[in-house]
């Protein structure tokens, strides 16, 4: 990944052009064949949602998105070796598989320099506030459960209804993302994995009073927050405060997953506009490292902004993209760990139809999504157990952070992941695949359907 300490300068007057080519980003971004290269610039200006949200002109609004325009543009140019925080620049570039006819040679040259400037901070956009909240929220987060995690003996954990563990640092970790996003948006309601109620009920108090110590709250206090909901709210955050609970058990890998859901012009009503996924045992060139002494990664992403990454400790915002691949041969599989929450078989299967790399990368949590951004990997599969609904925080931020990495993720049958729903996905979902090539979705999806239908 390419790094510049220049902070990108908006620059005015954009042709038409540039409005054409960022609604075409995101309709690649989404894996849409529809590419609507005759929109008309004031349709574009319509559908932008930086520009129907307020306060940007059109020009404006053009270059905010630029970073993202210019890095797909580029994404089609080059064999990326996308690492988080890899100050290597990429020598080589190749020529194109798609969508080279219409790029004429100087634009190809000003987009390339305009990406290789690269970013310390996240790029403007309609929602910078609520992104700076949820990184600094999910720093918080971390401050606690890095702590905890290097103390694994002594963390209280209980086992919930659904038979999966929760921990002290999950409780500590929902209480002081919710209290710092509370403040700042009084207004918003959460949907959120962790209930203080329920472990009470569940006779947890000592797991409950350990939280409340890890946080800084009263018993009292903590409760009230952890349990806040306001579910009339217009708006709301998904949290997963830690996603792959078993992973942080073990001393690996999981994420603080954070997203935030609003009305959106897009496949549903409601849309995750941001997503974050705190991933403090990832290292920071992408790599996994060896658990939890990895140095840690904060990947954001906003809707028409771009997916970035930064180290948990400063604010220096690089820019991430998926493999631009041609070709599944010689992908790299990611899936989960935990066999009992996707079919290690089928994805097998998958990998053997796709030529991909014989070993699969397993590893728990979102930091999945985070990787696949990076373009560490290439095809991530869910295969839950039939019958099983999945819940909407393991998949709000993912799909932001996939999306504006350029990269696809639908459900087994290819429809785009309903987030704006509540709890819970779609029951007809039966499974997720998200591709960083978005040209190969669909290849993959028949691949990932006969791996399931078929035994070995
Ligand atoms: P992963 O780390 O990818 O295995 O995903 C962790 C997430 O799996 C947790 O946050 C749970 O919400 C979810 N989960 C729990 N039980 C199951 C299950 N039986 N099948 C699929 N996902 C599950
Ligand atoms: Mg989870």
């Amino acid at each position: 990944m390419n790094v510049s300490t220049q902070p990108q300068e908006p620059s005015r007057g954009r042709s038409s052009e540039s409005f054409w080519g960022n609604e075409r980003a995101r309709r690649v971004l989404r894996g849409s064949d529809a590419i609507a290269y005759d929109t008309a610039p004031t349709e574009i200006a319509r559908k932008c949602p930086a520009l129907r949200l307020g306060s940007l002109d059109p020009a404006d609004a053009s270059v905010l998105q630029s970073a993202s325009l210019a890095r797909r543009r580029i994404e089609q140019t080059r064999p990326q070796s996308h690492n988080v925080g890899n100050r290597k620049r990429t020598q080589r570039f190749v020529p194109a598989s798609t969508h080279t006819s219409s790029m004429r040679p100087i634009r190809s040259v000003l987009m390339l320099l305009q990406c290789v400037r690269s970013l310390t901070t996240f790029p403007a956009h309609a929602y910078a506030k609520e992104l700076n909240a949820a990184v600094q929220a999910v720093r918080r987060a971390a401050k606690i459960t890095t702590k905890l995690q290097r103390d694994l003996a002594n963390v209280e954990s209980a086992t919930k209804d659904d038979a999966s563990p929760v921990t002290v640092a999950d409780v500590a970790a929902q209480c002081v993302v919710i209290d710092a996003l509370s403040q700042l948006f009084p207004d918003d309601g959460f949907v959120a994995e962790e209930s203080a109620a329920d472990l009470l009920e569940r006779g947890e108090k000592r797991c409950v009073e350990a939280a409340a110590d890890a946080a800084g709250f009263s018993v009292e206090q903590l409760c009230s927050i952890v349990d806040t909901r306001r579910p009339d709210a217009k708006r709301w955050w998904v949290l997963d405060p830690i996603d792959g609970t078993k992973g942080f058990m073990r001393g690996a890998q999981y994420c603080t997953a954070l997203s935030l859901i609003d009305v959106y012009e897009g496949d549903y009503e409601r849309e995750a506009v941001v997503g974050v996924l705190g991933c403090p045992n990832l290292e920071r060139d992408g790599s996994l490292g060896g658990g939890s002494d990895g140095d840690g990664v904060v990947v954001a992403a906003a809707r028409g902004a771009g997916c970035f990454a930064t180290p948990y400790d400063t604010d220096d915002w690089t820019p991430l993209a998926t493999n631009p691949r041609s070709t599944w041969t010689d992908g790299l599989l990611i899936e989960g760990v935990a066999a009992s929450h996707s079919d290690h078989g089928a994805s097998e299967r998958a990998a053997r139809t796709l030529n991909l790399k014989s070993e699969p990368v397993r590893l728990d949590s979102q930091a999945k999504h985070a990787l696949l951004a990076g373009g560490r990997g290439d095809l991530f599969t869910r295969l839950p157990r039939p019958g099983y609904v999945e819940r909407v925080w393991d998949f709000a931020a993912a799909k932001v952070v996939v999306e504006e990495a350029g990269g696809a993720i639908t459900d087994l049958k290819g429809r785009p992941i309903d987030v704006g729903l509540g709890t819970y996905l779609d029951a007809s979902v039966e499974g997720i695949v998200a591709s960083g090539a978005p040209a190969l979705h669909s290849e993959a999806l028949a691949a990932v359907n006969a791996g399931l239908a078929a035994k070995d």
